[in-house]
């Protein structure tokens, strides 16, 4: 196989991923199709999951509360028999939680993190971890961490405590799977460009008393490159990694951010 043939996903790949109606996730499946890889997505939000099947009409999909086995283990079923099999699982939902200083949060805000963010990748790897095993296509793992998942996040402390334990969660499986043939690799995004970043940024702006703009422009001072990224950026990699030209890549943290150097 030449190196040009190599960065091609495989077509017919099958492809579970996680909070796919929306956002980074929708980039994601919307990229996988393109590649000609069979998609399956699930998401909680039930008129968005419609929204994306209506413009993919090619995607297989479920309603699911990811923070939830039983949700967790009914996608991973449907999925890998919609498919018939599983060779990558996306682990991509997640929500920003709560933003404040740590006196202020809420227990139940702080689970709500917990149980989105981490329980629920746990539950999907549970879960589809025995398709992967059986895939003959390069099996991987997506784990959606974080620039916040390298770095520490002041007044996003739940976010952050989940996206360094995405981390060491993706390390510890990439050497526990590694034998059977599993690659298991981390992407973390920055900044990255849209409506779910206007509303952190709105949340930030009003925790720390300043106004919309002035907070837009601390974050792009933190950015060697002064750009926020895009989520096709982020389809990008999880799709490389997803190509026989990644086949040897397991157990990193990868950043696509700009190269975020503070936060
Ligand atoms: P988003 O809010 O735009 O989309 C997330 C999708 O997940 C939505 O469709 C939403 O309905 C779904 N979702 C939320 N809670 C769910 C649940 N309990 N069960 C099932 N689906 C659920 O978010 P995004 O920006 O696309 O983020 C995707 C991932 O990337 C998250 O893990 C996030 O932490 C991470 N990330 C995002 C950024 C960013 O700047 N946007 C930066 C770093 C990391």
């Amino acid at each position: 196989m030449s190196i040009t043939q190599r960065l091609l996903v495989p077509a017919g790949l099958k492809v579970l991923i996680t909070g796919g109606a929306a956002g980074i996730g929708a980039s994601i499946a919307a990229g996988f199709l393109e590649a000609g890889a069979r998609v399956y997505v699930c998401d909680i939000d039930a008129q968005a999951l419609e929204d994306f099947r209506r413009r993919h009409p090619g995607a297989r999909g479920t309603v699911a509360d990811v923070g939830r086995e039983d949700a967790a283990a009914h996608a991973v079923e449907d999925a890998a028999q919609a498919l018939d099999g599983l060779d990558v699982l996306v682990n991509n939902a997640g929500i920003a939680g709560p933003t404040g200083g740590i006196d202020t949060l809420s227990a139940p805000d702080w689970e709500r993190t917990i149980g989105t963010n981490l329980n629920s990748q746990f539950y999907f790897l549970r879960h589809a971890v025995p398709h992967l095993k059986r895939s003959a296509h390069n099996p991987h793992i997506v784990a959606m961490s974080s620039v916040a998942g390298r770095l520490g996040y002041p007044f996003r402390t739940p976010y952050a405590a989940t996206k360094w334990a995405i981390v060491g969660l993706m390390k510890s499986l990439a050497a526990e799977l590694g034998p059977e043939g599993v690659r298991v690799n981390a992407i973390l995004p920055g900044v990255v460009a849209g409506p779910r970043m206007d509303r952190v940024i709105a949340a930030r702006a009003q925790a720390l008393g300043l106004d919309d703009e002035a907070m837009r422009a601390q974050y792009l001072g933190k950015i060697s490159l002064r750009r926020m990224v895009s989520a096709e950026d982020i389809a990008a990699m999880a799709l490389f990694l997803s190509t026989p030209a990644a086949s040897n890549i397991s157990g990193q943290a990868i950043s696509v951010d700009g190269n975020v150097e503070y936060l």
